[in-house]
């Protein structure tokens, strides 16, 4: 190798999120020397907001009585994507994600729960498997096993081009805590940077809606598709998933705790910036279908529009859908009166005595949207929803006061990125495997066809932390010169 390098490893790993500690902890315990470059201040990246990482055939789920068999979530994946999705990928990840389990019990997880995320969901596999303290305390053992393997984290350090030699990776090029340009050799680079939510650039040249501007990211600031990029530069392509977003509706500087936020994506009432209703809200139930709803509607947005009584039985009853582990399906919004009075008070929501008194402060026509909600309400009293065929939650808008809520395009997660094979190896232009170079969940295709999967809960971070121990094997091995290249 012809290259100067400031300092050499086995296996350098770009990112430090679920996937590239997942990787690093592996390859570190298989015997490698290991670095892993993580842009921000902190370790974690999206997979720290996660919840859960779905299983199937695990320990944990038939201990619980609960089965899910490799078959049907091969099955579910492939329909899922009408089978967009690469088989070998998914069979490698279906037959692997217990296996993940077991690793990450072995570091201190401990799993607390196996769920859905949503009982009225139809068809939902239950493969969401809670730890303790969640994902991101799986992300702080790993992090500890990593450091006592000897794996070096050197944080504030971003990866900004891939090296290579004589056709094969030779290291990484990157900017260091104090500005400086580092240049790092290895044997393999394993790329899991978290795919490109946060680059609203990205979002409008890959996916198919055109409002990448106005997209809400609710994850990691560092999932700016940095590591799509390098490895494009070194001849990776594009999977043919890669613009696929998973999307949910969110109200502008709302988190995914928030109880306004909850109201605003509950299947009441929806109606579009005409004040005309625009879908079946049921979709609600599914947080990534109600996103794609909401970013193909004109101006990407629609309002939510309750009643007081709503308000009450959220608060009294419990929401009908919830928001994963943040807020479950079922709890009661007690935090919803004083949230919305603040809202209103901060001129974010809109709330009025009569529809036609909100109808203006919304941009709409008074008329419309009254004559809107009376068809609604007529809907509902005669138990039969003619327009959008909504089977359940016909709840009228007739008690003020009445509040509107505007629900835009949040993006937890971009899936897709490039093309993979199962052994985590990016493929070139020609069709082959780039040496030494491997991607990792949210950068790797393959798993997802046009839409993310909800009714697999916990499938991006399930890959993340799957495909991250998987190329650290397939790289030991090449490095040890047990399997070829
Ligand atoms: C609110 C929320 C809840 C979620 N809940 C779930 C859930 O319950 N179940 C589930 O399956 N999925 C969930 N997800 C999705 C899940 O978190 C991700 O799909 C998955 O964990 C991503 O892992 P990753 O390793 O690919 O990316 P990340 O965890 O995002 O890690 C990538 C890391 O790379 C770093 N990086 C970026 N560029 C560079 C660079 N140039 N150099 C060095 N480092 C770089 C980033 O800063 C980041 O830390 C959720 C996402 C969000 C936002």
């Amino acid at each position: 190798m012809s290259e100067k390098f400031d300092v050499e490893y086995d296996l350098v790993v770009v990112g430090g999120g679920g996937s590239g500690l997942s990787c690093a902890v592996q390859a570190a315990q298989n015997g490698l020397t290991v670095a892993v470059l993580e842009k921000m201040p902190q370790l974690g990246g999206s997979s720290a907001f996660a919840e859960g990482h779905a299983a199937f055939e695990s320990d944990e789920q038939t201990k619980r009585g609960i089965t899910v068999t490799k078959d049907e979530a091969f099955r579910a994946y492939m329909d899922y994507s009408h089978w967009r999705a690469d088989a070998a990928v998914v069979s490698k990840f279906v037959e692997n994600a217990a296996t993940t389990i077991v690793k990450m019990r072995e570091l201190g997880a401990v799993y607390e729960e196996v769920i859905v995320t949503a009982e009225d969901q139809p068809g939902e596999l239950v493969t969401w498997h809670i730890p303790h303290g969640e994902v991101a305390h799986v992300i702080e053992l790993m992090e500890a096993k990593a450091r006592e393997l000897g794996v070096e984290i050197f944080l504030s350090t971003s990866a900004k081009q891939i090296v290579m030699a004589d056709g094969k990776v030779a290291g990484v090029v990157a900017t260091d805590a104090d500005g400086e340009q580092v240049r790092i050799g290895a044997k393999a680079v394993v790329v899991g940077t978290g795919g490109y939510a946060c680059n609203p650039e990205m979002l409008n040249k890959f996916s198919s809606w055109d409002c990448g501007d106005q997209i809400i990211n609710v994850g990691s600031p560092g999932n700016t598709g940095d590591g799509l990029n390098i490895m494009f530069e070194v001849g990776a392509v594009p999977w043919s998933s890669i613009g696929t977003l998973l999307l949910m509706p969110l109200m502008r500087g709302k988190t995914v705790t928030s109880h306004t936020n909850t109201a605003g994506f509950q299947p009441y009432l929806w109606v579009n910036r005409d004040g005309e209703r625009c879908t079946n809200e049921i979709c609600g139930l599914n947080f990534g279908n109600a996103g794609d709803v909401v970013a193909g509607l004109p101006g990407s947005f629609y309002w939510a529009v309750i009643d007081q009584a709503q308000i009450d039985h959220l608060v009294n009853d419990g929401c009908e859908i919830g928001l994963g582990v943040y807020v479950r399906t079922g709890e009661k919004l007690v935090n919803l009166p004083a949230e919305l009075a603040a809202d209103v008070e901060a001129g974010t929501v809109f709330r009025a005595d009569t529809i036609a008194g909100l109808a203006p402060q919304i941009g709409v026509d008074p008329t419309v949207l009254t004559a809107e909600v009376e068809r609604y309400n007529a809907l509902c009293h005669a138990g039969e929803d003619t327009e959008f065929h909504k089977e359940k939650y016909l709840l009228p808008v007739e008690h003020g006061p009445y509040f509107a809520i505007k629900m835009e395009p949040g993006i937890m997660i971009t899936m897709g990125g490039i093309k993979i094979n199962d052994d985590m190896q990016v493929i070139g232009k020609d069709g082959h495997p780039i040496p030494g170079l491997y991607s990792v969940g949210c950068d790797a295709g393959g798993l997802f066809g046009d839409s993310y999967i909800l009714t697999v809960p916990g499938s991006a971070n399930g890959f993340a932390l799957t495909s991250g121990w998987l190329a650290a094997d397939h790289a030991t091995g090449v490095i040890k010169g047990l399997v070829t290249a």
